[in-house]
């Protein structure tokens, strides 16, 4: 691209309709919160914000003190901290820029042609500031109910640092009556995703001259078999399973995404290794699919330990995330609705911490800016009609819940 403007230059421009949230989009994605690294630096910064407005605020930590979730709450008027309300959720994690040709500095929102540039400025940062842009005036109308900020650490990484924020609310006897994520949806209200499953496979054969093949145990060959049932069970799902077309994958998908085997052609293999995930919809249970693999695999172990009684095939479990499905007619889908000036619904296939809210009894929805295409891509961007309709959402949300 050329010459883009700085957001600077582009404040005064009535191409960007004056949005509020302009500065705080900045702010953050000037904080790089690479998945690996820290992102204290920024939970520091918003606290810091929060509590300037009068927040209450609360750090759960990884073990390493390294990276924190933070969880601010705007009483209601009448002292209320704990009980209904809302919970409005970002992760502040992104995916890494190393490797992908960027045509400006990642970390420094950048506005050209209608569209802001920057690492996260889709997935999922602009969510977040359109949120705090808000906080001054939700603070001076005053609120019915609660108002919960849950900023998380490490969601790109498996959903691993919301898990603690949620325990701690839990504990903390704090109970919200909903809870909208902001991943991107486009601002289409989503009320379910499927979830997902991943093990790694570890077939251990026996070495052999690639002439005694009858010798050896073949690892590779014994993983491929298992890799095509996998393979033929996702054909299954999709062409004999139930399905929900309200999903962009109607059916449950498996997939084997990483093999590792051998060494050389001319020696039978002693180890492969393959990671593998099942991606379901609610009806389908994950534990059948495993359970059906492991049975399928234990059919090669009598001719593989008749030749050697050290052979093995072994499955350890990579991570779990639950799917979701809000009903239509819940409170919190009726809110999204209102906030959203629309009636549809979707269902998607790529999994959030809105399973993990869900699970701990908090009915919730997906609804953000920018679309899940330009995620994790170089030049993510987020289109400034987005943030505008996000905004326009935090505008409808603020009428309800602190109506002046
Ligand atoms: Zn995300």
């Amino acid at each position: 691209m050329n010459a883009p403007a700085t957001l600077a230059e582009v404040r005064p421009d009535a191409r960007t309709g004056e949005l509020r949230s302009l500065d705080l989009i900045r702010k953050l994605v000037g904080f790089d919160t690479t998945s690996r690294d820290s992102n204290l630096a920024l939970i520091h910064w918003v606290r810091d914000y929060l509590e300037g407005h009068g927040l209450t605020t609360t750090l759960t930590f990884d073990d390493d003190q390294r990276k924190a979730n933070l969880f601010a709450t705007l009483a209601a008027r009448d002292g209320n901290a704990t009980d209904g309300g809302i919970v409005l959720s970002g992760h502040t994690d992104v995916v890494p820029v190393e490797g992908q040709p960027w045509d400006t500095d990642p970390f420094v929102a950048t506005f050209h042609d209608g569209r802001i540039y920057g690492r996260g400025v889709t997935d999922m940062k602009s969510f977040s500031a359109v949120g705090l842009s808000f906080v001054p005036e939700f603070a001076r109308r005053g609120l019915r109910k609660p108002l919960h900020f849950a900023l998380s650490y490490d969601e790109e990484v498996g959903c691993i640092g919301v898990r603690r924020l949620i325990a701690d609310i839990v504990a903390r006897g704090v109970r919200p009556a909903g809870c909208i994520v902001g991943e991107p949806t486009g601002m289409e209200l989503v009320v379910a995703h499927k979830g997902k499953r991943a093990w790694r496979c570890r077939v251990r054969g026996l070495e052999a001259h690639s002439s005694l093949t009858p010798h050896g145990v073949n690892a590779v060959q014994i993983a491929c078999e298992i890799v095509a049932y996998i393979a033929q069970r996702g054909r299954d799902f999709r062409d004999a399973g139930r399905r929900d077309e309200a999903y962009d994958v109607p059916y449950t998908t498996t997939h084997v995404g990483v093999i590792r085997g051998g060494t050389a052609l001319n020696i039978v293999p002693r180890d492969c290794t393959f990671d593998f995930e099942i991606r379901h919809l609610p009806f389908d249970d994950p534990e059948d699919f495993i359970h059906d693999v492991r049975a399928f695999a234990a059919r090669f172990l009598p001719a593989m330990h008749a030749v050697d009684a050290h052979t093995y095939i072994e499955f350890d479990h990579i991570s779990t995330l639950p799917g979701f499905d809000t009903h239509d007619g819940s409170a919190i889908t009726a809110l999204g609705h209102a906030c959203n000036a629309t009636g549809d619904v979707g269902k998607v296939s790529f999994g959030t911490e809105a399973s993990l809210f869900h699970g701990a009894d908090i009915p919730t929805i997906i609804c953000g800016p920018g679309h899940i295409a330009q995620a994790h891509q170089p030049n993510e961007w987020v289109a400034v009609e987005q943030l505008r309709r996000c905004e326009a959402f935090m505008r409808r949300l603020a009428d309800r819940i602190a109506p002046a």
